[in-house]
């Protein structure tokens, strides 16, 4: 039942607020002998009965390179959402502080890892409709995580989930999901195109001086991404197949997962 994941506040400690997201203030806590994050949730900022149904679903889903929702608080305002805490925060935050300082080994080791959380929510048929840098997270032994998978769903503010919204990611977003709002774990591939993007360049902003019409009219025209500096050609050239127009002609994770294992042995 949905009591199941329900956390005795008694039990959770507020220690300091590391952040603030969608839904409200993030903050570093103690649940038992763990350490957590904490997720406020405004209230009116997110479908509350909605998300409890969903609860149950995402509770079930772990791997080692998803951030494992712990359980959540409901029966309070605000509500809490509690996670395992990653140690070095967001992934964007990550790259740009450690501009210059991370090799190739890093980088490459930093997709697989995307790759393998992704592969995994792909076979459990999950969605995550926002993947990008800024939701995926660095754990203390520098892995990467996946983060805020399917939480758009939850999120009551127009701006952020209509592809018109100012808050849209239309920058990550596929020609389906722009067009039909089609969300697909393809349409989470092309997304993985862009973060691979973003990693390579350590953080940048893609198409960074477009606005999202231009943006729109230039992947009409068929242009995508320049291939980042320190990305080898075929690390690009699987970034373009994730950026195919036509869905079925992207890549699955599962055979992203490989192609990147392979560039790591060889
Ligand atoms: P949103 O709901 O907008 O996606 P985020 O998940 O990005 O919010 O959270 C905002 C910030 O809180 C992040 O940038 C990060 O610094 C911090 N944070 C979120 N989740 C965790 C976590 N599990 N461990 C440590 N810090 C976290």
């Amino acid at each position: 039942s949905s009591e199941m994941w329900e956390l005795d506040p008694e039990e959770l400690d507020l220690v300091k607020e590391v952040g603030s997201g969608q839904f409200g203030l993030v903050w570093q806590g103690q649940w038992r002998h763990l350490k957590v994050a904490i997720k406020t949730v405004r209230e009116g900022a997110m479908s509350e009965e909605e998300f409890k149904e969903e609860a149950q679903v995402m509770k079930k889903l772990s791997h080692p390179k998803i951030v494992q929702l712990i359980g959540v608080c409901m029966h309070r305002t605000p509500m809490y959402l509690v996670f395992e805490f990653m140690e070095g925060g967001c992934l964007n935050d990550y790259l740009r502080s450690h501009r210059g300082a991370l090799s190739p080994e890093t980088l490459l080791s930093m997709c697989l890892d995307v790759s393998e959380g992704m592969a995994y929510l792909e076979s459990s048929n999950f969605i995550h409709r926002d993947l990008a840098a800024r939701n995926c997270l660095v754990a203390e032994d520098r892995s990467v995580k996946v983060s805020d998978f399917g939480m758009t769903r939850f999120v009551l503010d127009d701006q952020y989930t209509s592809s018109q919204g100012t808050k849209f990611p239309i920058k990550w977003s596929s020609p389906e999901v722009i067009k039909y709002s089609r969300f697909s774990s393809k349409s989470d591939v092309w997304a993985f195109g862009i973060l691979v993007w973003e990693i390579y360049t350590e953080g940048r902003v893609p198409y960074e001086n477009r606005t999202n019409t231009e943006v729109v009219e230039d992947l009409n025209a068929g242009m995508r991404l320049l291939k980042p500096r320190m990305a080898p050609q075929p690390l690009y050239q699987l970034m373009q197949w994730c950026w195919k127009e036509t869905p079925g002609d992207r890549p699955s994770f599962a055979v992203l997962l490989h192609e990147l294992a392979s560039m790591q042995e060889g």
